[in-house]
């Protein structure tokens, strides 16, 4: 993807741990690689198809010198996201921020924090045939809607199917929804979690009853194989109530391990069954 890059950017500021830090303040340099598509600005000339990098030094002058954190990793953190809020064309960005007069005593030439953050589509599906299913369903949604690190983009509709693996139990309330998210998969995955928990769910029988149940399906491009998250879902290609949601919204969504979209791995379950 191109890129528009900052380099250096001074901002006098009073980031830091050290109370001095906070009453003297020091000079911050910022550098940002603003990845987005510059084509049609190009062919058009048009600023407005772009980003205005005069706008994006202001903004992060402004950031920097109106709040104060302990640490770099969380002024380039915050300044991230700001960056993304403002400036919507800007899809994944890479920032440096630079501190060389931190207070260490001994001599050198500069410390620095480098991160890397995108929004990144991902799909989780969810599952529930315990308590009141469409309203815990619905609380699970606005929680997901609610992160200011993840995005709503599409809603399944919400099937109801034949419990599946452990049979003797209530039938199921099924979907799916498409998301951006700020995450890593491993931050995606807790923050599920937690909204399971709020959900009363427990761990009793597998594959048994839940309140709720949210897996990741995809996650980007993503292949993970760790013992706390498996990515794609291990098991997406034999759930046609999975599969069947995940068509509704993003028939074209693809499962870079199988190397198959939804569309693909739906039709290739239809004909087994
Ligand atoms: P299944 O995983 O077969 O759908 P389940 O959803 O009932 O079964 P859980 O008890 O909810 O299983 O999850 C067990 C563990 O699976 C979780 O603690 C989590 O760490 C792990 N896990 C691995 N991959 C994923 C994923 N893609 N999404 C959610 N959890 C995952
Ligand atoms: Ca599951
Ligand atoms: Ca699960």
């Amino acid at each position: 993807m191109d890129y528009i890059s900052i380099e250096n950017l001074q901002v006098f500021a009073y980031h830091g741990v050290y109370e001095e830090e906070n009453i003297n303040g020091q000079n911050f340099y910022v550098s940002a690689k603003l990845f987005l598509s510059t084509g049609f600005a190009g062919k058009t000339d048009d600023i407005n198809a772009s980003v205005n990098y005069a706008d994006v030094c202001h903004k992060i002058t402004e950031y920097m010198t109106t709040h104060t954190y302990n640490l770099i990793e969380a002024v380039a953190e915050n300044l991230a996201y700001m960056i993304f809020s403002n400036f919507e064309s800007v899809k994944e960005i890479e920032l440096t921020i630079s501190k060389p007069e931190a207070p260490i005593g001994l001599p050198f030439d500069n410390v620095s924090v480098t991160i890397h953050r995108k929004w990144t589509t991902a799909f989780v599906a969810y599952g529930s045939n315990m308590g009141d299913s469409l309203n815990l369903i619905q609380t699970a949604i606005d929680s997901i809607r609610n992160n200011k690190y993840i995005r709503l983009i599409k809603e399944s509709s919400i099937i109801k199917t034949k419990a599946y693996g452990y049979e003797n139990q209530d039938d199921f309330y099924n979907g799916c929804v498409e998301i951006e998210t700020l995450l890593s998969p491993e931050e995606l995955l807790e923050e599920l979690n937690m909204i399971e928990n709020a959900a009363g769910r427990k761990r009793e029988i597998h594959w048994g009853p839940r309140t709720l149940d949210l897996d990741i399906i995809l996650f980007g491009n993503e292949i993970i194989n760790s013992e706390k998250l498996i990515i794609p879902h291990y098991d997406m290609h034999n759930r046609m109530f999975v599969l069947e949601p995940l068509c509704e919204i993003a028939p074209y969504a693809y499962n870079p391990r199988l190397c198959k979209t939804a569309k693909m791995l739906k039709t290739d379950l239809e004909r087994t069954v």
